[in-house]
């Protein structure tokens, strides 16, 4: 049989750095195996319950690429991952968890009173058999020991969390829950329920917490616990993927820098840690870098281009061969997406504008001269290469008697108007001889005007 998982966030408005890398753990399973894995929202709580809060784990669960294998077709295609399938609603189920309420009380296994549905618990020990924490024995509390029956269908006849994550694991077929640790203590009630329909269990898997790098326990209002941080800060997907995959997993040689195929092929259960993991944002930070690093330039460009466009910047003006180009001499430089703008901007627009600090440091009345035999040595260079043209500065530094770095820092600054970016020639050689020789003349103006004298 192959394996069936699910992703069953409840909607609380964002989607928490957990939450993220339990769906991670459910979906590397199930593309692991060549399983399914379904995402259900568990949204019975209406009220807290918005399309908003919706979006962000859809929007987040894509964004990182994980997508979802099946659910009721909705018309509109934008909710699903494939073929318009949305993930399955629970507020759009109420009807069966009804009937399977029914059949409890039917059975003789739960009663009705004082307006809920009671289920009847065994006065028993339970037993967890699960694949990451091992044989769990779980005790019944002093309360439980004088009456363990908890409620399933509340007086307002909202069925609870218990009631309606068994009925659908049971539903949907699910034979691998994994999940949290938090969710250990429910378990006995959740096998109870199982074994009350007449069903086994599924296998449980109960992942470990993530902690801060400080060993408490990370909550929702933590910085960076939140999943629209980093795509907002323009981390790469497959970055985060890898270093979520390390929160309570590692492969068997230890790696840790992992394409997504190679984490997907390695994957399994029997690897997942028992002890809790720590989240280490310089460890994420290094992944992110070594992800970004080595993309293709194809994958550089594709996420770069929304954090461009976010910013004002629109490179559709421009060639494909020429923003790529342009986008090469970033690529080993940032190391999240949203410096790019900053960095790099100088490509896209037609006037630079200086930095005004350097600018006073380097349109300066001694380094005119310097531009203009810059300037002539620019306009004469057979191939406007980065070769060539350190190769010119070079040679002009010699022949004027000055460090290379003394004309570097003022044509840095015509060219781009800052003061850090690409490597120098090299984005020279992508601006082209006509713009660098326009950005050289218009710093040479400014110079002539501050000082009429030279
Ligand atoms: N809705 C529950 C949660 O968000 C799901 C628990 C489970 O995976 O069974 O924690």
């Amino acid at each position: 049989m192959s394996c069936r998982v699910r992703f069953a966030p409840s909607p609380t408005g964002f989607l928490h750095i957990g939450g993220a890398r339990t769906a991670l753990f459910n979906w590397l399973y199930a593309r692991h195996m060549g399983g399914c894995f379904v995402l259900r929202i568990e949204d019975t709580d209406a009220a807290r319950s918005t399309q908003e809060a919706v979006d962000v784990i859809t929007e987040g669960l894509r964004w990182l690429g994980l997508d979802w294998d099946e659910g009721p077709v909705s018309g509109d295609a934008t909710q699903g991952s494939k073929g318009g399938h949305g993930p399955y609603f629970q507020s759009q189920r109420q009807a069966i968890y009804q009937r399977r309420a029914r059949e409890l009380i039917d059975k003789g296994l739960a009663y009705e009173q004082d307006g809920v549905v009671r289920f009847r618990m065994e006065r028993e020990p339970v037993v967890i058999d699960d694949l990451v924490v091992g044989e769990v024995r779980r005790e019944l509390t002093d309360r439980e020991a004088v009456d363990p029956n908890f409620v399933i269908v509340r007086s307002d006849g909202q069925p609870v969390f218990h009631l309606v994550n068994v009925v659908d694991d049971l539903e949907m077929g699910i034979t691998h829950v994994i999940r949290g640790e938090d969710h250990l203590s429910n378990t006995p009630k959740h096998i109870a329920l199982f074994r009350a329909f007449g069903v086994s269990p599924p296998a449980y898997a109960h992942i470990p917490l993530i902690l801060n790098s400080n060993g408490t326990k990370m909550s929702k209002r933590d910085t960076g616990a939140s999943l629209s941080s980093y795509i907002e800060a323009g981390y790469a997907p497959e970055g985060i993927v890898n270093y979520l995959s390390l929160l309570g997993w590692s492969p068997k040689d230890d790696r840790e820098v992992l394409s997504t195929e190679e984490i997907i092929r390695l994957f399994d259960l029997p690897q997942i840690h028992r002890h809790n993991a720590r989240f280490d944002v310089n460890k994420l930070h290094w992944i992110n870098y070594e992800h970004i690093r080595t993309m293709p330039q194809a994958r550089f460009n594709e996420l770069a281009r929304p954090h461009l466009l976010e910013s004002g910047i629109d490179p559709s003006r421009f060639s494909d061969d020429y923003i790529s180009a342009a986008l090469a001499t970033c690529k080993e430089k940032i190391k999240v997406f949203s410096e790019l703008p900053g960095f790099a901007d100088f490509y896209f627009t037609e006037t630079v504008h200086y930095d005004a600090e350097a600018a006073q440091k380097q349109l300066t009345e001694s380094n005119l001269p310097r531009l203009r035999r810059l300037r002539e040595a620019m306009t004469e260079l057979p191939e406007f290469n980065a070769e060539a043209i350190q190769q010119t500065f070079k040679s002009l530094a010699k022949e004027l008697g000055v460090k290379v770095g003394v004309l570097v820092h003022p044509v840095r600054l015509a060219c781009t108007g800052k003061t850090v970016g690409p490597s120098l020639y090299h984005l020279m050689e992508v601006l082209g001889r006509e713009r660098v020789l326009h950005r050289l003349e218009q710093a040479i103006a400014v110079i002539e005007k501050s000082c009429p004298t030279g």
